[in-house]
């Protein structure tokens, strides 16, 4: 047991730091008090200590970041406060825009001149983002045959149906057909799909994505044919 000099009373020593004469409550209750007093002070010191020996304290901070930023991490999310978040942001918005505003009044009237100048070259005008739109069309257009083979092949092959014994004619029809699918488009103004005959899962039928299951139909009637089954005499219409 010992007694403490703040309070005056007695306690066991595990309840003292190592050395002084304060229990460790009245010790952190002095501290605290003497944080609250001396603020401006302490803030003051620690910007003096940061400047003497800032790699240093950087050094430690990463240091100590990388080993505890699992709990760093969830410490920051526990204690999340949105409305002080969004106060902070403010302030330092304002720093920002004071911070800027005296970089600008530090520049002489050339840099001045020098730096409206690029912002002017860097704006993008209404034509050249025209072009830019068009040009993705055009892209978009040019590359349509190759995007919509890929995706078919994709989902063919997800559906397991994708014969190996005639891979390469496959290949080559499909592409023929899509090339079809095109000029018929671009002829006649209406969607056109790719069929197949009998449809790769259907509750009927399991059809294979090879050449000989192929039609180009319009897109309207493939989608209203769904999964159905095609009869020769339908088949025959879209050949
Ligand atoms: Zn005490």
């Amino acid at each position: 047991m010992k007694a403490c000099s703040s309070c005056l009373q007695s306690k066991p020593a595990a309840l003292f730091p190592v050395k002084g004469l304060k229990c460790k409550a009245c010790l952190s209750d002095y501290n605290r008090n003497y944080r609250a007093k001396n603020t401006d002070r302490l803030r003051e010191l620690s910007k003096d200590y940061y400047e003497a020996n800032k790699d240093a304290v950087i050094e430690r901070s990463r240091k100590y970041y990388a080993k505890n930023k699992a709990e760093i991490l969830k410490a920051q999310k526990a204690s999340y406060d949105p409305e002080q978040a969004k106060a902070y942001r403010a302030r330092v918005d304002d720093q920002i825009k004071d911070y800027r505003k005296a970089y600008w009044l530090s520049l002489t009237e050339e840099q001045k001149q020098q730096k409206r100048q690029r912002a002017r070259d860097l704006k993008v005008t209404e034509e050249q983002s025209k072009k830019r739109r068009e040009n993705r069309k055009r892209w978009i257009e040019k590359n349509r045959d190759a995007r919509r083979l890929s995706i078919s092949s994709y989902r063919a092959s997800k559906a397991g149906s994708v014969a190996v014994w005639d891979k390469e004619l496959t290949e080559f029809t499909f592409k023929e057909a899509y090339r079809l699918c095109s000029l018929r488009e671009s002829m006649t103004g209406l969607k056109w799909h790719i069929d197949h005959f009998i449809p790769l899962r259907s509750r009927v039928a399991c059809g294979l994505h090879v050449w000989s299951n192929f039609a180009v139909v319009p897109a309207e009637y493939n989608i209203r044919k769904s999964n159905k089954l095609m009869t020769e005499n339908q088949k025959m219409g879209w050949l």
